[in-house]
């Protein structure tokens, strides 16, 4: 049975990755479980240029210790449209290195108090980066749109959660499944493992 790395460590995005790719015949290990550890700098300007930077140094270590298999990694964050597509991939440093979810939601609120209603326009995305066994890359966007609010509203998610509108409702005030069945996450996800499923029957 072959494997899939997931390069990261984050639980939740663990346990979300392995449900759907249930149907497929690969084992889906964090890096950790399978005894890699690196943390690679995210040194890219896109979401693509970062997940493919963290899936190929994955790769590499995989190559250097003769293990076969596929590796997935993911890159995402908020832009915004008035902010010209900002934060962007610096969704997580845009507060400051030491920045909590408070920080970057008061901090987005106050950037767009001058904007006008119907201006507001923002979306998540995720690239994800699939690299086969045979060491080619291949890249999956997902998005979900919605709108900056003028209050951080609800207690579910982490980040931006807060402050991004969703059709009536902060994605925090969103019960968790349905955020997870809607996201810039679970998009990209469900294009990776339709052709996964197609791919891995092949390698
Ligand atoms: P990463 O891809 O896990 O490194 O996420 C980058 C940053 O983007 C996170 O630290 C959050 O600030 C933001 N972000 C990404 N996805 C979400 C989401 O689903 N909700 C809220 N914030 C998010």
């Amino acid at each position: 049975m072959a494997q899939l790395i997931l390069a990261t460590n984050n639980k939740n995005k663990l346990r979300e990755i392995r449900e759907i790719l249930a149907d497929t015949d690969l084992t889906v290990v964090s890096q950790s479980e399978a005894g890699i550890f690196l943390d690679v700098d995210e040194t890219g300007t896109t979401f693509a240029e970062n997940a493919k930077l963290k899936a190929e140094a994955i790769f590499a270590e995989m190559q250097a210790r003769g293990m076969a298999g596929w590796v997935l990694a993911d890159d995402s964050g908020l832009s915004v449209d008035a902010l010209n597509g900002e934060p962007g991939v610096y969704s997580h440093r845009w507060a400051g290195e030491n920045a909590t979810d408070a920080d970057r939601c008061a901090k987005m609120l106050d950037a767009m108090k001058d904007v006008p209603d119907g201006q507001r326009g923002a979306h998540f995305a995720c690239v994800m980066c699939l690299i086969a066994p045979d060491g080619q890359a291949h890249l999956f966007e997902g998005r979900v749109e919605g709108e900056i609010l003028r209050e951080a509203r609800g207690s579910n998610g982490f980040g931006y959660d807060p402050v991004f509108g969703y059709q009536g409702r902060s994605f925090a005030e969103v019960p968790a499944e349905e955020k997870n069945a809607v996201s810039h996450r679970r998009n990209a996800l469900v294009q990776a493992a339709a052709w996964l499923r197609d791919a891995s029957a092949s390698h």
